[in-house]
């Protein structure tokens, strides 16, 4: 729409979308600056409705690809949205901190306090976890609620933890600032419509196995059920090479960037498997443009139960946290 278009004329052209193609999904892109009326479905069909001689219209764009949503057309400024007290976005660097897991209420709470004083903009906490093996520690469960509420109060901080089924959906986002959706889960769709629904902000990490296409379609899942605020994250993938536990691919961050309007993160602790590469990894990630980092860090990383050879130790938050963001000023 043009950058004068009132609400009326917004709804004008909604509604005669609606009544000629009533098949299309119809979303409302409000930017900045103008309007944008996202209609998918069939790009030949909404061309052909000559919607280019409505006054009020700017331009009608055909969005060529796979994913429609978060296609970078459809906000070209790049996505950004208030956590907390902080914007975030594409273009702004924001550090997500903490234990991989809640493993008992004092631990994590201190681990979220060292990572808060060492000035990490949110702090990370799975209580639900999606562990390979069955008869691994599968986290605290919604037990864990009430320490994830402890630290968003002690720390101040945004909350971070992830999803993992849908029947959970609901407790979860009462107490959380961010909800992660994990990399095995990336192709639930089902659950990224419960995540989407439920009005925060969603990390949504890429698949072991996805294609850069396949994320931004699931991206789509999200911000179709009604939440335009997904951060994306790259955090490995598998290839033929075991040295590590999967390949970081950091060239998808500048990739991603320029095809999605959505902020790129890079989570370095699960891509690494070993916490020797992860302060390298993480640094590579800062100076190649990375919108955002979501690390592992711990108070006893060695005796952790999920993940113990790759969180970092906490005690290093501060020096390290001082280090990215000096490379993330020395390329801006
Ligand atoms: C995690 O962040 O705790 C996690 C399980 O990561 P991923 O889904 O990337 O394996
Ligand atoms: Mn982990």
């Amino acid at each position: 729409m043009k950058s004068g278009a009132s609400a009326e004329d917004v709804r004008r052209v909604q509604e005669r979308l609606a009544k000629e193609l009533p098949h299309l999904h119809l979303q409302n892109i409000e930017g900045q600056e103008l309007t944008i009326i996202a209609a998918v479905g069939d790009a030949r069909a909404v061309a052909e409705l000559g919607l280019q001689s409505d006054p009020s219209v700017d331009r009608v764009v055909p969005i060529d690809q796979s994913y429609k949503l978060a296609a970078r057309q459809t906000r070209p400024e790049g996505t950004r949205f208030l956590v907390g007290q902080r914007e975030w976005g594409q273009g702004i660097f924001r550090t997500i901190l903490g234990p991989c897991t809640v493993e008992n209420h004092e631990s994590a709470l201190r681990a979220a306090q060292i990572c808060a004083d060492a000035g990490a903009d949110a702090i990370r906490a799975g209580i639900f976890k999606p562990r390979t093996s069955p008869f691994s520690f599968q986290g605290p469960g919604r037990e864990g609620l009430q320490t994830l509420r402890a630290i968003r109060e002690a720390t101040g901080l945004p909350v971070v933890s992830e999803l993992v089924a849908a029947e959970d959906a609901e407790v979860l986002g009462e107490v959380v600032d961010i909800v992660q959706i994990g990399a095995r889960s990336m192709q639930n769709y089902h659950l990224l419509r419960e995540a989407g629904r439920l009005g925060k902000p969603v990390l949504l990490k890429r698949g072991l196995s996805a294609t850069l296409d396949e994320l931004l379609q699931a991206a789509d899942y999200v911000v179709g059920a009604g939440e335009e605020r997904v951060i994306l994250c790259e955090r490995g993938i598998r290839t033929f090479d075991q040295s590590s536990r999967f390949t970081l691919d950091l060239g998808s961050v500048p990739v991603l960037q320029e095809k999605t309007h959505l902020p790129v993160f890079v989570d370095p602790s699960h891509a690494a498997g070993r916490r020797s590469l992860v302060p390298r990894l993480a640094q590579a990630a800062v100076a190649v443009g990375a919108d955002g980092l979501i690390v592992e860090a711990t108070t006893d990383p060695d005796h952790a139960r999920c993940d113990a050879d790759q969180q970092l130790d906490v005690g290093d938050a501060e020096h390290l946290l001082k280090q990215w963001h000096a490379i993330r000023e020395a390329i801006a």
